[in-house]
């Protein structure tokens, strides 16, 4: 089930919750007056369609970021798949990636027609470099790893390897916009950073979106003419069979509002967790997403803790009012139709039954963690 199809179903089963995992009405309340004004701006000029909007925001998204270029898509499954187009991925490469991540990311490696290979996930639900290490072979060209729940993955050593075997980096920095290692966001240390602005992700917007970070001016052109149908709108050229994939005018008007709020919700997602960690230190029975490293600085798109008795726990947080979620319940790989072979990646297959997302975004609050703290501990006395 998709993430959406999940809370819905909640939803509808759960009746009254005194937490709720998102909370979209209240995100819209607490800013309507801004993105109001910036939506009516679009429609009262007819600002629809690739307009000062989607550059401002672009503009603004790469500052952010650290990169010289942002371009706009309308997924963060687009930005991967066009990221990968752009440095020329395709039949008869390899390309590799994490068997922890979501359906997305290997389904724009299946899309441009190259072969993926997954690779096992550390503690940290992010790419082993060891992992990676053994799986390049002659074939591979390029790795996306995925920085899972708002922390960026070793870059220092994936990069080295990348740089000795040759293979572009795609990152997959989805769940990643403000998360730092060693000084640098998440999306811009590889040849593309792909970014989505699906509305649950810790920038999202009032639909899908999703964008390319790049220093490289041969991505940022290639991605930019596969998201509006191949053809260079200035000269009338067209250069690629495209897409229609450009981020939506309104949609990224909204986002440009939204990014100014962005670094107090990192801030405010921040204390969140620390103070999650104070309430749940002394649980052992379950494993919080605290990891070693000084030179990471996560942003925590998700709070993921760990236990054995998930399943159990979840039910009791859904009885004392506490909406959470799994992602994933099934190893990827498992799903039949999405045709990946078989695999084994035994860290993969543990987070699959062991994690669970608590609640973590901008309107959750102090008094809420403690609520869902009390209700963790009392299930575990
Ligand atoms: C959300 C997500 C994607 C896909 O983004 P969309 O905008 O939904 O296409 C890819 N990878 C990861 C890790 C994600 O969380």
């Amino acid at each position: 089930m998709t993430q959406a199809a999940t809370l819905v179903k909640s939803r509808l089963e759960g009746g009254q919750y005194r937490v709720r995992f998102v909370n979209p009405q209240e995100h819209y309340r607490r800013l309507k007056a801004e993105i109001d004004g910036a939506i009516f701006d679009c429609l009262e000029n007819g600002d629809l369609i690739h307009r000062k909007q989607l550059f401002d925001f672009e503009k603004n998204l790469a500052a952010y970021a650290g990169t010289k270029y942002a371009v706009g898509v309308n997924s963060g499954y687009h930005a991967l798949l066009f990221s990968l187009i752009a440095k020329n991925i395709g039949p008869g490469d390899e390309v590799i990636t994490v068997g922890h991540t979501f359906a997305a990311t290997v389904s724009a490696i299946v899309h441009c027609g190259a072969v993926p290979i997954l690779v096992d996930v550390a503690k940290d639900f992010n790419m082993d470099p060891e992992k990676l290490e053994a799986a390049i072979t002659s074939k591979t060209k390029a790795v996306i790893p995925v920085h899972l729940n708002g922390r960026v993955c070793p870059m220092d050593e994936i990069m080295r390897l990348a740089q000795k075997h040759n293979l572009a980096v795609v990152e997959d920095a989805a769940q990643a916009l403000g998360a730092i290692f060693q000084g640098t966001m998440g999306g811009a240390f590889g040849d593309a950073g792909c970014f989505s602005f699906y509305p649950f992700k810790a920038l999202g917007g009032f639909g899908d979106g999703g964008a390319v970070t790049t220093n490289d001016p041969d991505v940022a052109r290639i991605v930019t003419l596969l998201r509006y149908n191949g053809e260079d709108r200035d000269t009338g050229e067209f250069y690629y069979h495209g897409q229609t994939a450009l981020l939506d005018n309104v949609q990224a008007a909204v986002l440009d509002v939204k990014l100014r709020h962005f670094p107090f919700w990192v801030a405010h997602r921040r204390r969140l967790a620390r103070l999650y960690q104070e309430d749940l230190a002394d649980v052992k029975e379950v494993a919080l997403p605290h990891f070693l490293g000084q030179e990471h600085q996560d942003s925590y798109q998700n709070y993921v803790i760990r236990t054995e008795r998930r399943d159990d726990l979840r039910s009791h947080l859904k009885d004392s009012g506490i909406e959470t979620l799994v992602s994933w319940p099934t190893p990827m790989w498992h799903h039949k139709g999405l045709n990946l072979g078989p695999w084994n990646l035994p860290e993969t297959e543990s987070i699959c039954r062991e994690a669970l997302s608590l609640p973590m975004n901008a309107e959750v609050t102090e008094e809420d963690v403690g609520i869902i703290a009390r209700a963790v501990r009392d299930f575990f006395n």
